[in-house]
């Protein structure tokens, strides 16, 4: 059982240099990737070749992208949003990509309406995120369960699998950016949660047992209920 709060700290060293990196980087390898596609098409031989430069390009991007999110987000915008719709549309976006590792999503909402303050897609990456990594923990398939209540004015969202689980030394490391224990991974992931969630003023915290399972914990404070609002403009008008 590990707070991830401290981890926050590691952030602003690969915020600073993750701006820059990403936008030097960018905008050469798009004219890179565009030149290849026309060297492509004219060229019958190497076709092989070219397709590992085409998926080492799409990696470079995928990084450049995380990097990008941790690098401060540009346009963040905070609204009053049902924090179950934004978990139900995740589900669905995630749910074939689940199905195809016979994952099964299961949801547990105490209530269907959890209203909290936040940037909808930047919280979308977060639940993204997760949700890939368990599924990325069940290579054999397995369950998510994924749940929602109210508690002492914070939303606390569960999301639990029953993969691998990690070590005590990948549960030191979690949230390190780069920290990865798969082939394909960047290791950004949970760096650009724990980014995301200390923007809205969350916490996150991960309970986890090798061969058993991990359960990831958020916690985002909940807005001011809408009776408590229309009841403060009651009582001006009643003046
Ligand atoms: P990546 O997924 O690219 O490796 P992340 O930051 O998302 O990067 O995760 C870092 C590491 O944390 C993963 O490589 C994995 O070892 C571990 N991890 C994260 N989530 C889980 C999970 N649900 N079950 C087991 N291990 C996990
Ligand atoms: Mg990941």
């Amino acid at each position: 059982n590990e707070n991830l709060a401290v981890q926050s700290q590691k952030l602003s060293i690969a915020g600073q240099l993750a701006a820059g990196i990403a936008h030097e980087v960018r905008n050469p390898l798009t004219a890179i990737n565009g030149f290849l596609q026309l060297i492509k098409k004219d060229q019958k031989e190497n076709h092989q070749y070219l397709d590992i430069i085409f998926s080492e390009i799409k990696r470079i991007e995928l990084v450049l992208s995380e990097l990008l999110i941790l690098a401060k987000p540009q346009a963040i915008t905070f609204k009053e949003k049902n924090v179950i719709e934004i978990l139900h549309q995740v589900v669905t976006l995630l749910e074939t990509n689940a199905i195809l590792y016979n994952v099964a999503i299961h949801k547990q909402f105490q209530d269907e309406q959890i209203h909290i303050r936040c940037d909808e897609n930047q919280l979308k990456q977060v639940f993204i995120n997760l949700i890939k990594n368990a599924i990325e923990a069940m290579p054999h398939g397995g369950n998510i369960y994924i749940s929602a209540k109210t508690k002492n004015g914070f939303a606390e969202l569960s999301f639990r699998d029953d993969g691998v689980g990690m070590n005590k030394m990948t549960l030191k490391k979690l949230g390190e950016p780069f920290y990865t224990t798969k082939d394909k991974g960047t290791g950004l992931g949970l760096t650009v949660c724990l980014r995301i969630l200390k923007d809205h003023h969350g916490s996150i915290n991960v309970e986890s047992e090798e061969g058993i399972g991990t359960d990831f914990q958020i916690a985002l404070p909940l807005t001011e209920s809408r009776k408590g609002q229309t009841r403060r403009i009651r009582m001006i008008t009643n003046r």
